[in-house]
C-alpha cells in the first residue's frame, strides 16, 4: 500500500527594509538545499519566486527587492502598491530587522504593513554576528514580538540559525499530503520561462535602482532613472546593459565615483544578485548621463 505523506507547502513573503540582509538570507537558504530555483518572470510584480525543498516539505519563497524602500520616491510609489498583494498571498511573512542598526522610520512602514496582514509571521533578528552584548539594538525590536507568532536570530551571512529559521517555517505551514506539494511545484515550473529575458527589463531595471539607492542614500536623493538597453542571452553568460540617468552633472560625478568607485560597488552588487535568482553569469555594462528630462521618463511610464 502507498504511503502518503503529509508534508508541508506553502508561500513565505520576506520583507524588510533594503540592507537588512534578504537577499542573504534567501541566498543561505537555497545554499542548504536546492529543488528547483525558479525565478518567475512576470516582473511586473517585481518579485522573485524561489522553491526550497526538504523532507518536511516545499517553500515558496518570494524575496521583496527593494520595494519597501524609499516610499516618497516618485516610481518607489507605484512599486508600493505591489506589496500588500504579495504579503495576502503567503501563509509566513519573514520580517527581517538588522539589530546592528537602531530601528528608523522605514522600519514602521514595514512594520505598519505586516501588521495589516492575517498570516503567521516570524521576526528575524539578523546580523547577529556584528552586533555582539552591548552593541546590538536588540531593544529597538523586541517589543514587536507581542504582534509575531515566533522570533529568531540569525546571521545570514555566517549561515547561524538559519536551518533553525526553516524548521520554524515549516512549523507555521500548513499540512497538505504530498501529491499537492508536487502538483504546485509543476505550477511553478510552468509559469517560470526563460529567466532573463527582454520581459525581465523591468525586474533587472528594479534591481540596479535598489542598488543604487543603496550605495547612494544620503548623496543622490530622488534623482536617478535606470534603464536596461540590452538583454543578450550569449548562452555562456547573460549580457546586460543599463544606463542610469541622473538630472544634474554633479550627480552624474557622486554615483561614478572616485576613479569609478561608486559605480563599479552598484554594478557589482546589482550583478550578484541577477546571478543569485538567475542561477546563470551575468555581465552587466552600467553607464551614467545626465539628461535634465528624467522627470519626463518617470511620467511616461505613468
Ligand atoms: P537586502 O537589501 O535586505 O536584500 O540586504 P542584502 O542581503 O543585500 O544585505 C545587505 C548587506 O548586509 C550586505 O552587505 C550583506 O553582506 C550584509 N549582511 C547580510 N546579512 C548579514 C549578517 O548576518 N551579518 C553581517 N555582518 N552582515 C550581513
Ligand atoms: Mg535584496
Amino acid at each position: 500500500m502507498e504511503e502518503i505523506v503529509k508534508k508541508k507547502y506553502g508561500r513565505v513573503v520576506i520583507v524588510g527594509r533594503p540592507n537588512t540582509g534578504k537577499s542573504t538570507l534567501l541566498n543561505a537558504i537555497m545554499q542548504q538545499k536546492v529543488a528547483i530555483t525558479s525565478p518567475l518572470p512576470q516582473t511586473t510584480r517585481k518579485n522573485m519566486m524561489t522553491v526550497f525543498e526538504n523532507e518536511k516539505g516545499q517553500i515558496l519563497f518570494t524575496d521583496t527587492p527593494g520595494v519597501l524602500g524609499k516610499i516618497s520616491d516618485l516610481m518607489g510609489k507605484r512599486v508600493n502598491q505591489e506589496v500588500p498583494k504579495t504579503l495576502n498571498q503567503a501563509e509566513v511573512i519573514v520580517c527581517l530587522v538588522d539589530i546592528s542598526r537602531p530601528k528608523s522610520e522605514e522600519e514602521n512602514k514595514v512594520i505598519g504593513l505586516v501588521r495589516k496582514v492575517k498570516a503567521k509571521k516570524i521576526l528575524v533578528y539578523n546580523k547577529l554576528d556584528k552586533a555582539v552584548g552591548t552593541k546590538d539594538h536588540f531593544a529597538d525590536y523586541n517589543y514587536l514580538e507581542d504582534e509575531f507568532d515566533k522570533s529568531i536570530s540569525i546571521s545570514a551571512i555566517k549561515e547561524k540559525n538559519v536551518k533553525g529559521l526553516i524548521n520554524m517555517i515549516f512549523e507555521l505551514l500548513p499540512e497538505k499530503n504530498g501529491k499537492d506539494v508536487l502538483a504546485n511545484i509543476e505550477n511553478v515550473k510552468q509559469e517560470s520561462g526563460p529567466i532573463i529575458t527582454m520581459h525581465a527589463k523591468e525586474y533587472v531595471e528594479e534591481i540596479i535602482r535598489e542598488k543604487a539607492y543603496l550605495f547612494l542614500r544620503e548623496e543622490v536623493p530622488y534623482t536617478i532613472f535606470v534603464e536596461v538597453t540590452k538583454i543578450l542571452d550569449k548562452k555562456k553568460l547573460i549580457l546586460i546593459e543599463g544606463v542610469i540617468y541622473t538630472n544634474a552633472d554633479r550627480y552624474k560625478k557622486m554615483i561614478i565615483g572616485e576613479g569609478g568607485k561608486k559605480i563599479r560597488e552598484i554594478g557589482f552588487n546589482a550583478r550578484k544578485e541577477l546571478e543569485l535568482m538567475s542561477g546563470r553569469k551575468i555581465f552587466l555594462d552600467l553607464t551614467v548621463k545626465t539628461d535634465t528630462h528624467w522627470m519626463e521618463r518617470i511620467e511616461k511610464l505613468g
